[in-house]
């Protein structure tokens, strides 16, 4: 399998430090408001690359954290602690508000077929396993006290921007613009290990800490959480492009200073969903949630769809007409496997055909994780010239990675519509569909009308259209 490397700019075969194991690790989402559809972008991104690991043969341990302390709104030291920000919005405490949106998340992510990680650990769980990181890097001279804060002093290494994409002075957090210098830091890159001196008055969770009452920075929190479950030696470790600097480059810093060895071989970064304004980012104030797309009429695997049909090194624009056409696209995916699921005599697959086909899937995600090349390989099951319970066997098996759910949605509607159906009436809904797919809808609301004459009631759901007797 093939990776692109955002430490080494390149893509490399992937192999990891126990033959068959993988340790991966997930920068888990910040639980101050709902997770926004770019969010679950990345972490639909990061699900197919741990399915597809798993399809290989590995025997994956992925581990995420839940950021519900110390993220701050600059990503970096300076700004409001978000989950404050979120408890003051709602009048709710931090914890309210932290367990309130975890529960949202995974809900979320179950809507999107993602896979809960084997472990899950909220920052507030491991304060004691920060601390003890934090002291060793103060003994080991890599930290330093100022101003009651604890710093990471970035001038003790070799190097410190390892991603190296971005020219060094548009990177220095607290030298970019609106953010203000702190004046405690030695080196202007230097970042908090823990906080004492909350510029928050109100900071609601703090802990005892050798440095007084406090509480961690985030970067520490993964370094930590990441040690914790995974041992001093991490496969892969995933989050969005925005993570790479300052988050991922501090990680580093910190554990490797911690360790006194190299910590994480593979770094796996899912580019953002823009909006024709830019980023989709919850400090811009609206963002879209799989709850707002389930009440506009999508299913939520058809975002899933959405973005699988693009590669995850590649930012990809979001606007409704796109959804629209995955959507059409999705819709006619799964009506032609009903169509597959009718013809099936439940026989065993062809298995030399069944073989090539797996051949295509498997060349497209060897080729760092090529989703849009996967999907490619779906449909070449559809053009296939093989029988059908060889192409729904194929379908199935992709699907453990995709996560689509392709051949259940072509049972339910193939039980749904069933051959009673007249053709007469199909021939109508396909004239539905495409109206629809044009936004006439005047001419859809007629053909709905005949299809009602006909005794049969079209309705719009969140699983497609569905069709019944009246
Ligand atoms: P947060 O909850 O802000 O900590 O972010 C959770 C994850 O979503 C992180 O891995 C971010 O890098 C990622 N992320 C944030 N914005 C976007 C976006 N517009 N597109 C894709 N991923 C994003
Ligand atoms: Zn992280």
């Amino acid at each position: 399998m093939k990776l692109y490397n955002s430490l080494t700019h390149k893509e490399e075969e992937f192999v990891p430090n126990e033959a068959g194991k993988v340790a991966m690790y997930t920068c888990g989402p910040t639980v101050y408001h709902f997770a926004h559809i770019g969010n679950l972008r990345s972490y639909i991104m990061e699900d197919v690359l741990e399915k597809y690991m798993r399809y290989a043969g590995y025997d994956v341990k992925r581990v995420m954290n839940i950021t519900d302390v110390g993220h701050l709104t600059s990503d970096g030291d300076t700004g409001d602690d978000k989950m404050l920000k979120g408890a003051k919005r709602e009048h709710k405490t931090v914890m309210e508000i932290a367990d309130f949106y975890t529960k949202a998340f995974f809900a979320d992510c179950a809507k999107l077929n993602i896979k809960t990680p084997d472990v899950v650990e909220p920052a507030t769980h491991c304060i004691d396993e920060f601390i003890k990181v934090i002291s060793s890097l103060l003994e080991k001279d890599y930290a330093y006290e100022a101003g009651g804060n604890i710093y990471f002093d970035t001038s003790k290494l070799d190097k410190y921007y390892v991603f190296g994409d971005l020219a060094e002075e548009d990177l220095e957090v607290g030298v970019r613009e609106g953010v203000e210098e702190d004046g405690n830091k030695r080196n202007k890159a230097d970042f908090v290990l823990w906080f004492t001196k909350s510029k928050f008055d109100d900071q609601e969770l703090k802990w005892e800490s050798p440095w007084g009452l406090g509480y961690p920075g985030w970067h520490i929190e993964c370094s930590c959480i990441s040690m914790k479950h995974l041992g001093e030696r991490l496969d892969i470790h995933c989050g969005g492009i925005d993570n790479q600097f300052p988050h991922h480059t501090n990680e580093i810093a910190q554990s490797e200073a911690f360790l006194g060895h190299k910590w994480c071989n593979y770094w796996f970064h899912v580019h953002h969903l823009n909006t024709t304004s830019g980023k989709m980012s919850k400090s811009k104030g609206e963002f879209l949630t799989v709850s707002l797309l389930e009440e506009k009429g999508y299913d939520p695997l058809v975002y899933r769809f959405f973005c699988l049909q693009s590669h995850y090194r590649k930012s990809l624009v979001f606007s409704w007409e796109n959804l629209d056409n995955a959507k059409q696209a999705y819709e006619k995916l799964t009506a032609r496997a009903a169509a597959l699921v009718k013809e099936s005599k439940g026989a065993a697959p062809d298995q030399a055909a069944f073989d090539k086909l797996k051949a295509g899937f498997t060349a497209a995600m060897d080729d760092d994780i090529n989703t849009s090349n996967a999907v490619t390989a779906v449909y070449d099951v559809l053009k296939a010239d093989t029988d059908a319970d060889t192409k729904l066997a194929a379908l199935a098996d992709f699907d453990k990675v995709l996560s689509l759910g392709i051949v259940d949605k072509a049972k339910e509607l193939a039980a749904g519509s069933s051959a009673e159906i007249p053709s007469e009436v199909m021939e109508l809904l396909e004239q539905r569909r495409e109206a629809r797919a044009a936004k006439d809808f005047a001419l859809a609301d007629e053909l709905r009308d005949k299809i009602a004459m006909l005794g049969y009631a079209v309705r719009e759901t969140r699983q497609g259209t569905e069709i019944t007797k009246i």
